[in-house]
């Protein structure tokens, strides 16, 4: 789109390399993260520039794309078009820019089609969206401004996807960016999906997804226009969308100008990969914006991981070598606290899985200080004070091994031992 083309000038740089530069950006982030997925997908590939061009072709054939006239605001930073109820002072709330009146032939969407069947669906929980004041946010949105068609093409941008009736208007960048959602599981495009048997793409078999993940930023347009497209298709709306917030900086949005930015490698740097996995993931109940500071990194990380896990660990596994006590801890997985993290995740709050196995660590290092087994001079008596918390440890580091899969696998190799052995600490305290 005009953001990505204006942007790669700014830098003096085409745009093609522009967009290969923050895709290896991202792609390197994930992978210094210890996160793993099963496809990154790149807009920019040809068989995803094909298929958006027969979906657009499929709608524009059945009227929902006509020829038009755009005339409004748009804010380039957003790539959204702007209602005057959306800005401040004329300015774009989230860019601080006013946004540019736009005037031009297009093409346009008929979005406004689509209202009362999403609307609809929204309302019944057809279509979630979660949490419940993010739902709340977009009925208002629906019942007070409605649906207008938008522009879905411009003209003159050199970077973006021609339209395939009329290559001199390229797509508007959502009506190619959401397609990505369906060309990353291998749709071509065609409506409905060619069976694999026949030699396409196949049913769309991962289609539709249990649910869609994204920031609060880009709600508004995947609430809207995402599942006007998908109706205009004629396939499945995402059963929900799980909104999250952003990490904030003391109470600021994170920016170069504000030189607030924290840079997860530079948190990787301090606290590991491990250490930074859980430092983002504790900040907030996952939803709500956080507010982050590295004052309240490295508290949170001397006090839950230093000490805490890290602690614990060390005490129990220390006296179990000293006193040379055999331990059997069962290796099954311990369903009482498998169901309440299942639980915490089918409600999308990661947050609470980690907050459950903390208290259970906490527990442990109560019953440590108040038994003092280090006083003790009975092994059967150290043995049952020690081997139910290491238990707890276990088996919270198998619940662990989805969020701090490092971590995990180092205790658990630890503590399947018979005679369990201290070894390096985990976190050492900054
Ligand atoms: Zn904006």
């Amino acid at each position: 789109g005009a953001k990505v083309a204006a942007k790669a000038k700014e830098e003096g740089k085409e745009p093609q390399q522009f967009v290969n530069e923050i895709a290896a950006k991202y792609q390197a982030a994930w992978q210094n993260l210890n996160i793993n997925y099963d496809r990154f997908v790149r807009t920019s590939e040809e068989n995803h520039l094909k298929a958006v061009q027969t979906a657009l072709q499929y709608m524009y054939n059945k009227g929902d794309i006509y020829q038009g006239r755009y005339e409004g605001l748009y804010c380039r930073g957003c790539e959204q078009f702007k209602s005057e109820r959306d800005l401040i002072d004329g300015k774009c709330a989230d860019h601080g820019t006013v946004p540019e009146k736009m005037s031009e032939d297009c093409y346009m969407f008929k979005l406004s089609k689509y209202q009362k069947k999403i609307l609809a669906k929204i309302k019944s929980g057809e279509f979630k969206i979660l949490p419940q004041e993010k739902k709340n946010e977009i009925i208002a949105f629906y019942e007070k401004e409605g649906l207008n068609d938008i522009a879905f093409s411009r003209k003159n941008v050199s970077w973006g996807i021609p339209l395939p009736w009329d290559k001199a208007q390229t797509a508007y960048v959502w009506a190619d960016a959401f397609l990505n959602y369906l060309t990353g599981l291998g749709w071509d495009g065609s409506n409905p999906p060619t069976p694999l048997s026949k030699g396409g793409a196949g049913g769309l078999k991962f289609w539709p997804p249990s649910v869609q993940l994204m920031s609060k930023d880009i709600l508004r347009v995947h609430a809207t226009i995402w599942p006007a497209m998908l109706l205009s298709l004629e396939l499945p709306l995402p059963q929900a969308l799980f909104i999250h917030g952003f990490l904030l900086v003391d109470s600021k949005k994170m920016s170069k100008s504000l030189g607030n930015v924290i840079k997860p490698e530079e948190m990787i740097k301090r606290y590991g990969v491990d250490g930074t996995r859980y430092l983002l993931i504790r900040a907030t109940p996952f939803g709500n914006d956080g507010d982050i500071s590295w004052n309240k990194f490295d508290e949170k990380y001397n006090a839950d991981l230093a000490n805490g896990l890290g602690n614990l660990v060390a005490r129990v596994s220390n006296l179990l070598e000293k006193n040379q006590i055999a331990t059997d801890l069962s290796g099954e997985i311990n369903k009482k606290l498998n169901k309440k993290a299942g639980q915490a995740l089918a409600d999308f709050r990661p947050d609470l899985v980690l907050s459950d196995l903390w208290l259970v660590l906490k527990k442990g290092d109560e019953k440590i200080s108040q038994e003092k087994p280090w006083q003790m001079e009975d092994k059967n008596k150290i043995k049952k004070v020690l081997q139910p918390i290491a238990q707890d440890i276990l088996d919270a580091a198998k619940i662990l091994e989805a969020f701090l899969p490092q971590t995990a696998e180092k205790i658990i190799k630890q503590f399947s031992q018979k005679i369990i052995k201290k070894e390096a600490g985990l976190f050492p305290r900054i």
